[in-house]
């Protein structure tokens, strides 16, 4: 704990953390040591990770990198960090990320952006760490915690994990719970691990996942020793390549390391198929439909009444509007904006039904596919790590990062991005593979044989 607190204090400019824990994690440190000279200890006792600011932590404030959850102290602690701290993890504090997880590059944030631990090689360019969970990326990255926790609507532990170099799991919608983590996109959103190993992904997934009654849609499934996955054999797996994640604006270094990933996975004695997802070319829209829809739901309990920020005003609905125009920043107002004309009369057949409809031949595509393969390989993200504020008055290109990450968000299927190489200037580059439903331990195994 004190190493990795000494590593976090040296990586401050990074501004990986929005709240800083350090002294509590030396008492839970000492508690640590207690309970392992009990004979006592938890699977992860004394392990150092830190928690995404989207997780509720009892007495510690959370913020979702939002200023309208100012001088928010949750009473309750979320599931997960829950579950974490009782494997005896320690927690150094919570991570920066896009405000209320809408971004990709942890450009977002109310509490400033966070910078990427790694350069382009001879050039002092800061870069992003990625989004929405760049906090957690970076601080791993950096080594200042053994692992974080981050969520994934639509690619937020895998994109980061992809532009830091480190392995991130987004599990099947249903397996970690949602309870206690602030709300973006209730279908889609999923707790994972960020880690530097495939291993410790699956060791932290372990003491994170099970099922949860306060959460509805959390699966009453046993929850395996994830570890125990990673046998070093994949003979005889089928591996599928979908054609349509060929898509044009794809790095050229990203399109040779994902041959080269489909070579390393041959040489290990896997079998390679071609599948084809035909709707992926729909999955971004349908995914900038139903996310900021769900999103205008969810945030429509910052009001200034039960949490938070409140800007007076001469009436309750003047008071509303001056709350939610200077707690919400752009991204969420145009989220905001997005979800409530499509979810309006008039148009909500047009888009919101009709982006639903899509979502679930999209999910059938993946269906079809497993039924010819075990596991899909494609690329985690499009391009590696960019600069700073490159694409913050862009929107669209900043969605665009998202095209190989939200097929499987919409169809509710775990994926895990592992970093496979480094392109010609030395930034990290990854490697996805998405799994059938509840088979995270595929992911894993395959995982271990590519990192
Ligand atoms: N970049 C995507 C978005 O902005 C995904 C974010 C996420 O997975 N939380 O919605």
């Amino acid at each position: 704990t004190d190493a990795h607190i000494a590593a976090s204090e040296a990586a401050r400019p990074l501004n990986a953390y929005i709240t800083e824990t350090f002294d509590l994690a030396r008492e839970a440190a000492k508690a640590s040591d207690a309970r392992r000279a009990a004979g006592t200890a938890g699977a992860l006792d004394g392990i150092p990770v830190g928690i995404k600011d989207l997780f509720c932590t009892e007495g510690v404030r959370t913020t979702a990198a939002s200023h309208i959850l100012d001088g928010f102290v949750p009473p309750y602690e979320s599931t997960v960090s829950g579950k974490l701290k009782a494997a005896g993890t320690i927690s150094l504090g919570k991570l920066n990320l896009d405000e209320f997880a809408m971004g990709s590059s942890n450009g977002t944030s109310y509490h400033g952006p966070v910078i990427s631990p790694w350069k382009r090689t001879g050039a002092d360019v800061d870069l992003v760490p990625g989004g929405s969970s760049g906090g957690s990326a970076a601080i791993v990255a950096a080594r200042g915690v053994m692992g974080a926790t981050g969520t994934d609507t639509g690619g937020s532990i895998r994109q980061p994990a992809a532009f830091c170099g480190i392995v991130g799991l987004k599990p099947t919608y249903g397996r970690c719970s949602r309870w206690g983590i602030v709300a973006f996109a209730s279908s889609l959103d999923q707790a994972g691990p960020m880690t530097r190993s495939v291993k410790d992904a699956a060791l932290m997934l372990t003491s994170m996942a099970g099922f949860d009654p306060k959460d509805s849609t959390s699966a009453n499934l046993p929850v395996p020793d994830f570890s125990k996955a990673l046998t070093g054999d994949i003979r005889g797996l089928k591996v599928g390549i979908p054609a349509e994640y060929r898509v044009d604006g794809t790095n050229p270094e990203i399109l040779k390391l994902w041959d080269q990933g489909i070579d390393w996975l041959k040489q290990a004695g896997a079998e390679v198929v071609s599948v084809s997802l035909p709707h992926t070319k729909y999955a971004l829209a349908t995914y900038y439909i139903i996310a900021p829809a769900e999103a205008s739901a969810n945030l429509a309990r910052y009001d200034g009444v039960r949490f938070g920020l409140r800007v007076p005003g001469n009436t309750l609905d003047e008071m509303y509007e001056n709350t939610r125009a200077a707690g919400f920043g752009h991204e969420v107002q145009r989220r905001i904006l997005i979800g409530t004309y499509v979810l309006s009369a008039g148009y909500y057949d047009a888009y919101y039904l009709k982006a639903q409809k899509v979502r679930a031949l999209i999910a059938d595509d993946f269906k079809k596919a497993f039924e010819q393969c075990d596991v899909l390989l494609t690329p985690t993200a499009p391009t590696p790590a960019f600069g700073l504020n490159e694409k913050n008055d862009d929107p669209i290109a900043m969605y665009l990062n998202d095209v190989f990450t939200v097929p499987a968000s919409l169809a509710g299927l775990p994926g895990l991005a592992v970093p496979a190489g480094l392109s010609g200037d030395g930034l990290p580059l990854g490697l996805q593979l998405l799994g059938k439903p509840f088979d995270e331990e595929t992911l894993i195994r395959v995982g271990g044989v590519l990192e």
